[in-house]
Order: C-alpha cells, then sequence, then structure tokens
C-alpha cells in the first residue's frame, strides 16, 4: 500500500494538488504550511556550485596495493595487500553543472581513501602538470577561462592573453590542445596527484614521491569534430559512460604507481622539483608499481555522494606529507575553506566526507547543521582530567615538515638547470607526439585561437608556439592567418 504523504516532520499532509485558498478563487493562505514548506524546500535545493570543477561525475571503488612500497611509506593504505575503500569524483574545470561533458579542458581527478588513520584524499587532474606554479595567480587564471563580467560570454582572447602573458602556462596548454585534452570518456584517461608530495617510512626516511594513475581501459580521446557533435547531442555523455559501465559491471580501473626522489636528490636535479608546470622525467624517475585501484559502486544519490563530496589535499594520513610545492600548499587552505562556504561547517559530517575506518574524536563542536555530537560524559576542551582525547605526537600525520632557508621573501622558484618555461613543453611536441598528434595539435590550436583572439594577444599567440617548438609556431601562425584570410574573403 503506498504511504501516505507527509510533511519533512512527518505529519500526514491533506493534498499533493490543492493549495489552501479562501474560496475557490480568493488568495492563498499563508498558514499552508505544506505548501511554504514544500515551495521553500525546493528554492534551498542546490548549494553553491563549485567556481572550478562544477560539472562532475563519480562512484565507490577501492584500492589494492600489490606491491610492496613499504620502505617509501608508512602509510597503512600503501602497505603490501592492503584494501581501502575509495571515492572518486572526476569533472571538468571552467564549465559550469549543466556544461557539455566534452569540452576541451582539464579534467579533475579527485580521489578518496577511507582509511583506518583517517580519510586521506589525493586531489588530482588528468595531467600531471599545471598552468601556472603558484596560488596567488589562481583566481586570476581561473577568471581569465570563465566569463566576461559584461555580457557573460566565455571569451578565448581573454584566455590567450593570460597564457601569453605567463609563459608558464605553456606545458599544461600544450597537453591541453593535443589529444588528451578532450578524454573519450572518465575511464580512458589516467590521474596524477600532479604536485609533489612527501612519503615517510617506518623510519622516519622522507622521500618525494608523484603519483600515476595509469587507466587499464587504455588513452583514449576525442577529436574536435566528435568532441564538437558530442556536446550538441548529449552533454551528459561522459557521466553517462562511468554510470552504465558500472551498472553493467564494466568496472574501470586504474594501475597506481609512483615516482620516488630520495631528498637528497631534489637540490641537484635538472628541473626544480616542487614546480608543478613540470613533470620528472620517467627515464630519471621510473614508475614503481603501487596497486589496482577500482572503481565498482555507482553513487545511490548524486547529490549526496557526489556533488556534496569535499576533497581536500589538507586530508593527509601519517606516512604521507606535503612539500615546498607552492600550488599544494595553497591549496591546502583553500579546499576546506571552499567546503566551509558551499556545503558548511560540518561538511564532514555529510556521508561521502566521513571517516568510514577511522574515529573521529575531534573536539570540534556545534556550528550549523550540526548532527553528530561528541559523547555527553567527555569535556568539550583540553586539556581536561577527564579522559578526553589527547593528542598523541607518535600517531600524528607528520608531513609538514623539511628544510628550508627561513628567510620570508617573495622570490619565485630556484631555478635548476633545464628549468624554462618552454623546455618540457617542447619535448612533449618534438619527442612525445607522432606526426599525427603534432597535426591535430597545430589544427586544434589554430581552431581555438580563430575563435575570437586578437591583437596585440594575437601576435603574442604565434611567438609563445614559436617558443615551444619553431616549426609548430609557423603551422600555427600560416593556419590562423590563411583561417582569418579566408573569414575576410
Ligand atoms: P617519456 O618518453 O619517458 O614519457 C613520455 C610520457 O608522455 C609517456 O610515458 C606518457 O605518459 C606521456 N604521453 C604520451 N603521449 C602523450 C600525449 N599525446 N600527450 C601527453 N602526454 C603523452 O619522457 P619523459 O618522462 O622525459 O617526459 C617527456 C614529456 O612527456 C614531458 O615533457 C611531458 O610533457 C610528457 N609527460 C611526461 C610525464 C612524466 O611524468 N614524466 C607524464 C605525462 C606526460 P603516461 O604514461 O603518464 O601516459
Amino acid at each position: 500500500m503506498t504511504k501516505p504523504t507527509t510533511t519533512n516532520t512527518g505529519i500526514p499532509v491533506e493534498s499533493d494538488d490543492e493549495s489552501l485558498t479562501a474560496g475557490t478563487q480568493g488568495p492563498i493562505l499563508l498558514h499552508d504550511h505544506y505548501l511554504i514548506e514544500k515551495l521553500a524546500q525546493f528554492n534551498r535545493e542546490r548549494v553553491p556550485e563549485r567556481i572550478v570543477h562544477a560539472k562532475g561525475s563519480g562512484a565507490y571503488g577501492e584500492l589494492v596495493v600489490t606491491n610492496d612500497v613499504s620502505k617509501y611509506t608508512k602509510a597503512k593504505l600503501f602497505q603490501p595487500g592492503a584494501r581501502t575503500e575509495s571515492l572518486a569524483r572526476f569533472s571538468t574545470v571552467a564549465g559550469e553543472q549543466g556544461s557539455p561533458d566534452t569540452w576541451r579542458d582539464p579534467r579533475g581527478f579527485a580521489v578518496k581513501f577511507y582509511t583506518e588513520d583517517g580519510n586521506y584524499d589525493l586531489v588530482g587532474n588528468n595531467t600531471p602538470i599545471f598552468f601556472i606554479k603558484d596560488p596567488i595567480k589562481f583566481p586570476d587564471f581561473i577568471r581569465s577561462q570563465k566569463r566576461l563580467p559584461g555580457n557573460g560570454l566565455r571569451d578565448h582572447n581573454m584566455q590567450w592573453d593570460f597564457w601569453t602573458l605567463r609563459p608558464e602556462t605553456a606545458h599544461q596548454v600544450t597537453w591541453l590542445m593535443g589529444d588528451r585534452g578532450i578524454p573519450k570518456t572518465y575511464r580512458h584517461m589516467n590521474g596524477y596527484g600532479s604536485h609533489t608530495y612527501q612519503w615517510i617510512n617506518a623510519t622516519g626516511e622522507r622521500f618525494w614521491v608523484k603519483y600515476h594513475f595509469r587507466t587499464d581501459q587504455g588513452i583514449e580521446f576525442l577529436t574536435q569534430a566528435e568532441a564538437d557533435r558530442i556536446a550538441g547531442e548529449d552533454a551528459d555523455y561522459h557521466r553517462k559512460d562511468l554510470w552504465e559501465a558500472i551498472e553493467r559491471g564494466d568496472f574501470p580501473s586504474w594501475t597506481v604507481y609512483v615516482q620516488v626522489m630520495p631528498v637528497a636528490e631534489a637540490e641537484g636535479y635538472r628541473f626544480n622539483p616542487f614546480d608543478l608546470t613540470k613533470v620528472w622525467s620517467h627515464k630519471d624517475y621510473p614508475l614503481i608499481e603501487v596497486g589496482k585501484w577500482t572503481l565498482n559502486r555507482n553513487p545511490r544519490n548524486y547529490f549526496v555522494d557526489i556533488e556534496q563530496a569535499a576533497f581536500e589535499p589538507s586530508n593527509v594520513v601519517p606516512g604521507i606529507g606535503f612539500s615546498p610545492d607552492k600550488m599544494l600548499l595553497g591549496r591546502v587552505f583553500a579546499y576546506a575553506d571552499a567546503h566551509r562556504y558551499r556545503i558548511g561547517t560540518n561538511y564532514a559530517q555529510l556521508p561521502p566526507n566521513q571517516a568510514r575506518a577511522a574515529e573521529v574524536n575531534s573536539y570540534s563542536k556545534e556550528g550549523a547543521m550540526r548532527y553528530h555530537y561528541n559523547d555527553p560524559n567527555v569535556p568539550v576542551y583540553a586539556p581536561n582530567s577527564f579522559g578526553g582525547p589527547h593528542a598523541d605526537p607518535e600517531k600524528a600525520a607528520d608531513g609538514g615538515i623539511w628544510d628550508f632557508d627561513p628567510t620570508i621573501v617573495r622570490a619565485g622558484y630556484i631555478r635548476h638547470a633545464e628549468d624554462g618555461d618552454f623546455t618540457q613543453a617542447g619535448t612533449l611536441v618534438r619527442e612525445v607526439l607522432d606526426d599525427a598528434q603534432r597535426e591535430r595539435l597545430v589544427d586544434n590550436i589554430v581552431g581555438h585561437v580563430l575563435v575570437g583572439v586578437r591583437e596585440p594577444v594575437l601576435s603574442r599567440v604565434f611567438q609563445y608556439w614559436k617558443n615551444v617548438d619553431a616549426d609548430l609556431g609557423k603551422r600555427v601562425e600560416e593556419g590562423v592567418r590563411a583561417g582569418l584570410d579566408g573569414s575576410q574573403g
């Protein structure tokens, strides 16, 4: 038998269809509190959209460790044979909630591990690098990729203006304009921790690490023409693909690797290992297998499990830590701050964000929407004489530590022997891409620039690509000039 409709507090309601009015043509009555509850609740169904990574998809799964990396980290989730429940959220970056999945954009690759030592979040992307290297530029960069304030339109001229004025973007823009700038599906892309992190082993020895999640489905991409067509036909193409694959039991998986750099080697490495616009060459630091990460369970409720999921690089567990990567340090603040604004002070109590394998013994209390509360017999302050939790440095996450010159400066990154804004972008173009990939790279850049990029930005665009690679730059300029002539002819 169908259950009776009730108010939010369980009181049976009179009608699902008719509002209470004074006569059939009279005004609606204010004391129709059920109508008011319904409209008011509806008005509040949305939480603020994420400024970046607004359009997302996700699923639950697990990490199984297949190798022994215990000499590098004591983190429990990476010990041989460990199995850890996990949540993933994939996303585009600049588009809003309803935007097409197949726009050219990096993809967010955020992973939460519910470990015995609390939640560990690895908030990465599908690219090993990023556009900028200092968080002070992040709001500028994102605004340049979003919409003009006047007409609310996206604007390629604004994007290229920023990119060409900040040449450290060249590596990531090359990557973005290449095939991997539009993955075929979320299952067919790699994930990267991107930042340099710290691993600490049981004896306290420290290493710098980079994470690589290599897709077991193989890398596949969409051409610009395919992506444009799909954007019109099915804006949720990637979301649907991930959901349907998991529903039919075709669980996507990624093999997890790390690159490991002994701390003593960082200073002499040919690239600054903390600069997020650079990779560590695989030849210098080969990938070491860690385990298999599989997604095998769809969310039961998209809003609850995925929209309310809060990933934060500040969530590191014992055996893992931060590094002098300034983008990482900026994000350690910014993510938790964004969550407090977006989904409230007590966001860690929401189902996807709750610790699942660890006990929470925090002194946090109260605040909006609090529904877990501390044992009333445990004091709400520390220190106390009544058996409340007690900080234990032996058990603590100890990753905030490294050696540095304590002089306070605004000085950018220390330059290493082969650092340069265009070096690794040039390597990607000349040594990794084949002729067909280079051809598509030129076409993608030309097509993008032809959408409204004008002087003085245009001349800088040509020089930018000549700095990456002389031949590439020449081909971009020829292609754009031919396109401009064609549009005027
Ligand atoms: P390698 O030749 O050892 O590695 C090149 C790597 O590039 C591949 O292993 C693959 O990484 C990735 N790759 C392959 N095709 C493409 C593509 N079309 N677009 C983007 N990336 C691709 O050389 P290095 O490690 O010395 O790196 C050379 C260049 O490769 C770098 O400048 C960087 O641009 C790019 N790269 C390097 C990565 C690294 O961590 N070292 C990671 C990704 C790109 P994967 O296995 O991760 O798919």
